[in-house]
């Protein structure tokens, strides 16, 4: 059966937030993103901005130097999941068959409805200004690759300096034509290198590529030939798969013994905090709020919670909040008997976003070594030199549960 699929992508978003809390904003030149004075990059700019040449993942300082009447806001990552959960409501409403895959972006198979997805697509763009005031723009197409594409090229198309609110539908059977003359790096899966390699061949739109003979391909990549012809010609029979119902991933431990050993706690806490941040990012989630839990001898039992301004995976993060949730909540003589750590508010990572901010993305990619070497060895290969020190092992042995 021939598929409907859309792709939503909410307009500029973060700064579409921005300007309907502050509507002076409104024309005016302006990024949301890092600090210009650090090394903070455009997250997401005015389409007035956009017309001196700002883009995002540019650094802010080259912004400010481009357009120097810029204004620059500093980003607010919980104020923006508010308002994607917002939309992704009205867009789950269409069809169980909904994928978000970043923040302000979602597939929708809505094959099973009786109307065009043309009509469709014009219904879901105007509910979401009228709901919660953001412009976006939709693709349509017989699948995820051509509505994604078919979606960034509308909104390329669009006149600078307001919001595309653009809906782009390639008809079925007109997917090879519509990609043909596209430049190569709109394709999934071609990479700066891999482009570069084409171009000296003098290969430059999909068309092109499409026309290459399987064993030609194969020289640029391998075993996905076939699946790289197959897309080239916009075929794409990948589902979209209907989001996991994870509400929180978390893990606690009750000890042996109950015990008020502080430094035990804490390095309990810290393994939790481990294995939470290695479950969320299995998953591919974040989650905006970490919660601790407490059981107190008396079988009295807490949990408290800290929202985040930025949705996280990552250990130290998980940790450091945990902690901090810890001093500030633990009867310092009473017996723990249970502590537990889970991260809730899950939405998909911002890895997008943090592998902009230099620190980060450090810390990002010790994890994803350190995350490997478990998926090899298993979860206690690794220990932080912070548990390995300090081995002054107290007789309350945590026991996993
Ligand atoms: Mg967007």
């Amino acid at each position: 059966m021939e598929r409907k699929i859309l792709h939503l992508d909410l307009d500029a978003f973060f700064c579409s937030v921005e300007e309907l809390l502050d509507p002076s904003l409104r024309d005016k030149p302006f990024a949301v993103g890092g600090n210009p004075q650090g090394r903070g990059v455009v997250s997401s700019c005015s389409y007035s901005a956009r017309r001196c040449g700002v883009h995002s993942a540019m650094p802010m300082a080259r912004a400010l130097a481009l357009c120097p009447d810029l204004i620059v806001i500093h980003h607010r990552h919980g104020l923006y999941s508010e308002y994607s959960y917002k939309v992704m409501d009205i867009l789950r409403s269409y069809s169980p068959l909904f994928q978000q895959v970043s923040i302000d972006e979602a597939f929708l198979d809505v094959s099973d409805l009786p109307q065009h997805a043309e009509e469709i697509a014009r219904e879901i763009q105007a509910r979401v200004d009228r709901e919660v005031q953001l412009p976006c723009s939709l693709g349509v197409a017989t699948n995820k690759l051509v509505a994604k594409i078919a979606n960034d090229f509308g909104k390329s198309q669009a006149k600078s300096g307001q919001a595309p609110r653009q809906i782009t539908v390639i008809p079925p059977g007109e997917e090879a034509a519509f990609l043909a003359p596209l430049d190569i790096q709109a394709l999934w899966g071609i990479g700066p290198k891999t482009s570069q390699k084409l171009r000296e061949q003098g290969i430059h739109t999909i068309g092109q590529l499409a026309a290459l003979p399987i064993a030609e391909l194969e020289a640029y990549f391998g075993n996905n030939a076939q699946e790289m012809h197959a897309r080239a010609l916009g075929i794409d029979s990948s589902p979209v798969r209907p989001e996991r119902e994870v509400k929180s991933v978390s893990n606690e431990v009750t000890f042996t013994r109950d015990t008020t050993d502080s430094e035990l706690l804490r390095r309990t806490m810290r393994e939790l905090a481990d294995k939470v941040g290695f479950r969320l990012r299995k998953a591919g989630l974040a989650g905006s709020a970490v919660q601790i839990k407490l059981r107190y001898s008396n079988f009295e039992t807490f949990t408290r919670q800290t929202a985040l301004a930025q949705p996280t995976d990552l250990d130290d993060v998980i940790y450091a909040v945990a902690e901090k949730l810890l001093e500030e909540n633990l009867a310092p003589s009473r017996p723990v008997r249970l502590i537990g750590v889970g991260v809730n508010r899950l939405s998909p990572p911002y890895r997008q976003l943090s592998l902009w901010d230099d620190d980060l993305s450090q810390k990002e990619k010790l994890t994803d070594a350190l995350d490997q070497l478990k998926e090899k060895y298993g979860q206690d290969v690794i220990k932080r030199a912070s548990m390995m020190k300090n081995p002054k092992e107290s007789d309350s042995i945590p026991n996993k549960s």
